[in-house]
């Protein structure tokens, strides 16, 4: 039984997320989504609560065709732990999948192997590009998957970013 970690913030979850993990699931037997920064939400940067966060991945990978678990991770203060904080918290894996510098950093100094997926189309596909955009109520629809558009509209998501972005 072979496991894979990925880890992000999925503020919100999105296609560059989507296709690295269809592309992971052809090479694991089981994928854990460990949902970063779990504690955070209300914030420009991270809009959204770990609940909602678990939503969007989970009702995305709904055919992904191979068993995952989504769990999310709260920060802790002290980088030269974290491994062994996620470790706790998760499923045992063999493999972490990061393009992240610092986790690719913190697992390689815990001896865990660590592949770095390829980026796709970062201009558009990332986090902070889509929140700019609900924040100027610019076109982000095409970058998510269907079933992030449904739960960002349950949640009224775009309405609490330009919310929580005004001044008092
Ligand atoms: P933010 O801009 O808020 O940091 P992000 O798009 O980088 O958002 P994260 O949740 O920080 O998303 O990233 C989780 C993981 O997904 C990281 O390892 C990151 O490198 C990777 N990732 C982000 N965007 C893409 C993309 N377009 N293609 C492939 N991997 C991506
Ligand atoms: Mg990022």
């Amino acid at each position: 039984m072979k496991r894979g970690f990925y880890i992000g913030r999925f503020q919100p979850y999105h296609n560059g997320h989507q296709s690295v993990l269809e592309h992971i699931a052809g090479s694991v037997d089981e994928i854990i989504i460990g949902v970063g920064s779990a504690q955070l939400s209300h914030q420009i940067d991270n809009p959204f609560t770990a609940g909602e966060r678990v939503l969007m991945i989970t009702r995305s990978l709904a055919s992904l065709g191979c068993p995952f678990y989504v769990i999310p991770i709260e920060d802790i203060q002290r980088n030269a732990l974290w491994v062994a904080h996620v470790r706790s918290m998760t499923p045992p894996f063999d493999i972490c999948y990061s393009s992240n510098p610092l986790v690719v950093r913190l697992f390689g100094e815990a001896g865990i192997r660590v592949q770095s997926p390829a980026m796709y189309e970062r201009d558009t596909l990332s986090g902070t590009e889509i929140r700019r955009r609900m924040l100027n109520n610019e076109p982000w629809m095409s970058l998510v998957p269907p079933a992030v558009i449904q739960v960002l509209k349950e949640i009224d998501g775009p309405g609490r970013l330009l919310q929580i972005a005004k001044d008092d």
